[in-house]
């Protein structure tokens, strides 16, 4: 469907759960976020419910994402189901890679094709300074088995962190010159534990990049569902990505809505305004009315994003754990 401003919406990220087995700095405080009750996340019937509705509304895209939304027991058999609704193009999940080692089957067996797995570093210690876990030899066994299905597009996600993981964005965008994996530089945003960081613009990591491996070829062309600029290093095997959202704000393409796992429509990123959509599932509202409710919200979704604003109204105060990414 078509929003106020034009932009066609036709993509969601569903997050799944807020809880999460690493505790990355600029995204969980150390204790883990304060646990929500099962009875208070969406079920999965609710939430295939809802996808049944969101693709009337045009939704084609369905991103699973969390918290971990591997930690969620079933996951696949959510990922099957949905993929199964007429008019659903694809489901795809975003993870840290700790558990897909053991669910890259059962994923691939329900229908996932893509999947972005965040990594910030390839060394151990600094993985483990980063999400205060000791797990990166799980997520390099997850990478491992999931290259080992062609047929499913593997992305590396990585924060580029001002004095962190500095002297690893050269390795990291290394990795898509011997697989062929899109590597993808997430500009941090100032949401939750982020603003305690400082990001690293898309120029000066493209600066370095341009030292280590030469002068890129700016490719065109859509590549996803996202707001992804593409660049061809030579003799690389896979793509380096940039998502620069203050920086290069995109918002004027944006085509994107989120759902929390306590079922909190949101419309933009950096607002708090949306729909409590758990309120009308179980206050017994029927389908046509939640369609109803759901078209006239996202046809309001917000401009743009104003990150750069201090203080805003309405500004998005949780981390994003749970906002999910
Ligand atoms: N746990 C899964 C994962 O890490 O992919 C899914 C949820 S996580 C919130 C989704 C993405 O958001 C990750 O790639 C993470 O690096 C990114 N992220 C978290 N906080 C961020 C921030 N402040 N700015 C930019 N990206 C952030
Ligand atoms: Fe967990 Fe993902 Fe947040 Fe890291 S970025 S703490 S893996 S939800």
């Amino acid at each position: 469907m078509l929003d106020q401003y034009g932009r066609t919406i036709d993509y969601i990220r569903i997050s799944v759960t807020d809880r999460c087995n690493l505790r990355c700095i600029y995204c969980m405080p150390e204790e883990g976020v304060e646990q929500v009750s099962h009875s208070d996340i969406l079920s999965y019937a609710e939430i295939v419910r809802l996808c049944r509705i969101f693709v009337r509304l045009g939704i084609r895209h369905i991103k699973l994402t969390g918290g971990e939304p591997l930690v969620r027991k079933g996951l696949p058999d959510l990922a099957k189901e949905i993929r199964s609704i007429p008019g659903i193009e694809d489901v795809t999940l975003t993870t840290n890679g700790v558990l897909l080692g053991e669910q890259m089957k059962a994923l691939y067996e329900a229908g996932i094709r893509s999947v972005n797995v965040s990594l910030d570093t390839l060394d151990g210690d600094m993985f483990q300074r980063i999400t205060r876990r000791d797990l990166l030899d799980r997520v390099l066994e997850g990478l491992k088995e999931c290259a080992g299905y062609p047929d499913v597009r593997l992305k590396i996600n990585c924060v580029p962190l001002k004095g962190v993981n500095e002297e690893q964005w050269v390795k990291m965008a290394g990795i898509a010159r011997e697989y062929p994996v899109d590597v993808r530089f997430i500009e941090l945003m100032p949401i939750g534990f982020g603003k305690e960081y400082h990001g690293e613009t898309q120029e000066s990591i493209q600066k370095r990049l341009k030292e280590a491996y030469g002068s890129p070829r700016m490719l065109t062309g859509s590549f996803g569902n996202g707001p992804s600029v593409y660049v061809d290093y030579p003799g690389f095997a896979g793509r380096i990505g940039f998502i620069s959202a203050i920086s290069h704000k995109f918002c004027s393409q944006c085509n994107r809505v989120r759902l929390t796992s306590e079922g909190y429509l949101k419309l933009c990123l950096q607002y708090t305004d949306g729909v409590d959509v758990r309120e009308l599932l179980r206050g017994g509202k029927a389908d046509e009315e939640i369609f109803r409710v759901l078209k006239e919200a996202i046809e309001q979704k917000p401009r743009d994003h104003q990150f750069t604003v201090r203080n805003g109204r309405h500004f998005e105060q949780h981390e994003m754990s749970r906002i999910g990414g």
